[in-house]
């Protein structure tokens, strides 16, 4: 899932990072798509809808005449281009897995792509294996434009300088004389260590911040918030313009706390490395699917609530290997609502996630939302559910100076009456949750197959 799952790129690391913003700003379209997003943003339902009509044959047609897989599937199925006279033609085409990708790459790679201008990159694999993708120059452009229309929505200027917390490394040399981070003169942004976060250790990083004048902070909310809670516990605050969450799921009690800390508010946005779907926050605090990017449908499934959806989507860009029907799997919760912002852009309650956070119960019962577990835990910094197998639950925790017995217990008697069934639960305490391969800190890890893992 989600953005900067793709450390072979190293987009936005020191050298290459310089080498990176120079493609993404100057030689790709990137000030093409600036000036849309600026003007679409605004436009009426039906503007956008034709927009995306258009946009779909175009992929479509793209796909077929250069991709030798849509190609093969397109005659299957008795598919051409010319027959798509609306959106829902879409549904004539038959859901893209992750395991297709895998197995056709290279048939996905459209045959008039000039290799040596493509970008190579890889998902991580944090729940499988991981996947190659290719991507054009005009996708760059066009992400790189989005992700600077959502810095302005969160009210910052290209020129504001930030600290990221994206699961970076920092050589060894530094952290071992506690220089958790590393600043970028030419990319104005402080990398700091997702890993050295510790009560010894905040002390540090708050100097940091104030030292280099940080005005902003992003990265992964479960960064971000061990920050922010580490913060609070010595009653530091530190004032910020705005705070940006990506690439895992925000929960309520994170994104409350990292508002608190740094007195500002957090900008959530969501997108993939596999990029057709974004969404992105707007001024006004909503989730807001964004149309100009990609076709996003929601599929239902037996496993899900009501309300609740698969994300499946299909890209404009990327005719390089463009993903059509690309089933993403997180889910997510739309909503009805019309923004005040005045944007026609569909609102998106919640990003619950992805489709594997659960818990797979003796009988085959599949419980999902764990996060609800912790609500009203104060005194824990971070926390992960382990599942080993059918019958054994471990609670990985980091607890805080405050913990006691009781929060310990209050836990334990949540988490027991969400799996509703006996199961062996037991708390393990820790110092510090391992991570994923990028840093990232998954909130349940399930050994026992189930139908989504
Ligand atoms: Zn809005």
């Amino acid at each position: 899932m989600r953005n900067s799952d793709w450390k072979n790129m190293t987009i936005g690391f020191f050298g290459n990072g310089v080498r990176h913003r120079i493609i993404k700003r100057t030689i790709s379209p990137y000030r093409k798509y600036k000036k849309l997003l600026a003007e679409s943003q605004w436009w009426s339902e039906q503007h956008l809808l034709d927009y995306q009509l258009e946009h779909l044959k175009a992929t479509i047609k793209s796909a077929y005449k250069n991709v030798p897989y849509y190609r093969g599937k397109m005659q299957v199925y008795g598919i051409k281009p010319d027959d798509i006279k609306s959106i829902d033609f879409i549904v004539k085409l038959p859901i893209l897995e992750k395991e297709d990708v895998r197995k056709n790459y290279r048939d996905m790679l459209a045959v008039n792509a000039f290799p040596p201008m493509l970008y190579k990159c890889q998902t991580s694999g944090s729940t499988g294996k991981p996947l190659t993708l290719y991507r054009d120059l005009d996708n760059v452009g066009f992400e790189h434009a989005m992700l600077m229309r959502q810095w302005q929505w969160a009210k910052l200027g290209p020129n504001d300088r930030y600290a990221t917390l994206k699961g970076e490394m920092i050589p060894q040399i530094r952290t071992r004389n506690n220089i958790f981070w590393n600043f970028s003169p030419i990319e104005n942004k402080l990398y700091m260590s997702s890993y050295h976060l510790s009560e010894r250790n905040i002390d540090r990083y708050v100097t940091a911040l104030r030292k280099y004048h940080i005005k902003a902070v992003e990265g992964y909310p479960s960064s971000l918030y061990v920050l922010a809670k580490l913060m609070l516990n010595k009653n530091i605050k530190v004032q910020m313009k705005s705070a940006l969450t990506t690439s895992e799921t925000l929960v309520a009690k994170q994104k409350a706390v990292i508002e608190q800390a740094f007195q500002c508010r957090v900008y959530d946005y969501y997108g993939m490395a596999e990029r057709v779907a974004a969404i992105h926050t707007c001024e006004h605090g909503r989730h807001h699917l964004v149309p100009e990017y990609s076709l996003v449908e929601f599929k239902s499934s037996d496993s899900l609530s009501n309300g609740i959806y698969e994300v499946v989507g299909t890209t404009f860009t990327n005719m390089a290997m463009p993903l059509i029907r690309y089933r993403v799997g997180d889910v997510i919760k739309p909503s009805n609502e019309q923004c005040p912002c005045g944007r026609n852009y569909p609102v998106i309650e919640k990003i619950v996630g992805r489709a594997d956070d659960y818990i797979i119960t003796p009988s085959g019962k599949l419980v999902g939302r764990l996060d609800h577990v912790f609500k009203g835990a104060n005194n824990l910094i971070e926390a992960q559910i382990f599942q080993p197998d059918t019958k054994n639950v471990i609670l990985r925790i980091v607890p805080d100076q405050f913990f006691k017995q009781s929060d310990a217990d209050s836990i334990l008697s949540k988490l027991q009456k969400r799996l509703g069934e006996p199961m062996h639960l037991e708390i393990e305490q820790l110092t510090f949750i391992p991570r994923t391969e990028n840093g990232k800190l998954k909130s349940v890890i399930s050994n026992v197959p189930g139908i989504l893992n």
